[in-house]
């Protein structure tokens, strides 16, 4: 069933975990993230990226996605990442939407906020806004990530500007750079503890970890408790998928087989990492 976003992550952290949230450029994923929460009975979040929204066919996805989340036997909620583009924030939930990440965060501290107080006045009360606030490294839709120079302190989340950011742009939801980047990470992660806890006794909104792939699943479960309430996956979940097809392509025939089979291994894929990270997240 489609639910809000904020009420699914408040309700999981309250049972002590995060919510993952899937980056979906096709229904064949998106099939498999919901696949996999159904069979785990947990909640899931379907993402999509604003380069996919900013099409028409985006846009049929996004109402796709949303029929799915419908028709689901558990809770699934649909976002639109990482919008700066109001246009474009206002034609996904038109579409099916029904949360937005408003990200200013590559913004001056002002701009930032107006960005979400706009994006708020546009899309109404209904819509769950998602803020960011300190400039994570590294690029979402490919896997070049930042090395870990990227979560140098000058990127990191200001925890003293967290509870004015929150009070002012009204954010449901809170993603914060503490040394988590987009991509693949070169070495290990580190996250930096003490940031997120300054920022957890700063405000009490769901905080969101994004970057998640290739975060050990330990952490994941540690930042929950210093209520990470949602983790974005999109790295591990595209290039596994990629390195599957690279793997099966050679062995099908172009004027002999359906597609059938090649989705099967696409799906498999997808719905084994979901149910990995739900499993993961929730133990
Ligand atoms: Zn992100």
């Amino acid at each position: 069933m489609r639910t809000r976003l904020d009420h699914l992550v408040t309700s999981a952290l309250q049972q002590g975990s995060a919510v993952p949230a899937f980056t979906c450029y096709d229904f064949t994923t998106a099939l498999a993230v919901v696949g996999a929460a159904e069979e785990s009975g947990l909640g899931a979040i379907l993402l999509v990226a604003p380069k996919t929204a900013a099409t028409p066919n985006g846009l049929r996805l996004i109402s796709a996605l949303r029929g799915l989340a419908d028709a689901a036997s558990v809770p699934v909620a649909v976002q639109l990442d990482h919008a700066m583009d109001l246009n474009v924030m206002a034609d996904a939930v038109a579409a099916g939407a029904d949360s937005v990440l408003a990200d200013g965060s590559s913004l001056p501290y002002e701009d930032n906020i107006a960005l979400v107080v706009s994006a708020r006045a546009l899309l109404g009360p209904d819509v769950v806004l998602e803020a960011e606030l300190g400039d994570l490294a590294g690029d979402e839709d490919r896997a070049f990530g930042a090395d870990k120079s990227g979560a140098s302190v000058a990127g990191l989340t200001d925890s003293a500007q967290v509870e004015d950011f929150v009070a002012r742009t009204g954010a449901q939801l809170l993603a914060v750079a503490v040394g988590n980047v987009h991509g693949k990470y070169k070495g290990d992660p580190q996250l930096r503890w003490d940031v997120l806890q300054d920022i957890a006794v700063r405000t009490h909104i769901p905080l969101v970890l994004h970057g998640a792939s290739g975060i050990p699943a330990e952490e994941l479960v540690k930042a929950a408790a210093m209520n990470v309430g949602k983790v974005n996956f999109n790295t591990e979940l595209r290039t596994g998928v990629l390195a599957t097809l690279q793997k099966q392509l050679p062995g099908h025939r172009a004027d002999g087989e359906n597609l059938q089979a090649l989705l099967g291994h696409w799906t498999r894929t997808a719905k084994d990492f979901a149910a990995g990270t739900l499993a993961t997240l929730t133990r």
